[in-house]
This record gives C-alpha cells, sequence and structure tokens, in this order.
C-alpha cells in the first residue's frame, strides 16, 4: 500500500521526489591494491560474505536533494 511521503528537511515537499534503486554488486577485493579480484552474484556468495541488506531503495527530495531511507520520508507524511 502507498504511503504519503514528506521531506523531513524542507518540510513542505510531499510530491516531487527521486527514488534511488539500490542495485548492489557483491566484491571481493585485493586489500593492497583495491582491484576487484572476484564479483559475485547473489547466489554464489562465500560463507563469509554478508548479503546487502539494506532498503530497496532511497529517497531524494526533489526539491532541497536530501538523499534519506523511505522510512524517514514515510514517518514525515503521516504528520499532518
Ligand atoms: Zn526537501
Amino acid at each position: 500500500m502507498p504511503s504519503p511521503y514528506r521531506c523531513p528537511n524542507c518540510k513542505t515537499n510531499r510530491s516531487r521526489f527521486n527514488l534511488i534503486e539500490q542495485v548492489p554488486t557483491s566484491v571481493k577485493m585485493d586489500s593492497q591494491t583495491g582491484e576487484v579480484i572476484e564479483q559475485y552474484t547473489q547466489d554464489n556468495l562465500d560463507v563469509l560474505h554478508v548479503p546487502y541488506r539494506g532498503p530497496a531503495y532511497k529517497v531524494q527530495c526533489g526539491v532541497c536533494g536530501l538523499v534519506e531511507d523511505e522510512q524517514m520520508f514515510i514517518k514525515h507524511g503521516e504528520q499532518r
């Protein structure tokens, strides 16, 4: 079910937003050089590697530019 948003920063914007999809790429890097040695899919992650558990997307206010989790915008959207 959709929920109304309101920007927690500028507090006036309720309608203009950028939805930013979080698409994780899991990699193993060389600890010395930072070079990517291996790239994983979510199915072949090794046991020591914790998969991405953050939100599916973040939200940017289309008026002031604040980037936050969707929950922040929903929480402020409930307050009329
Ligand atoms: Zn804003």
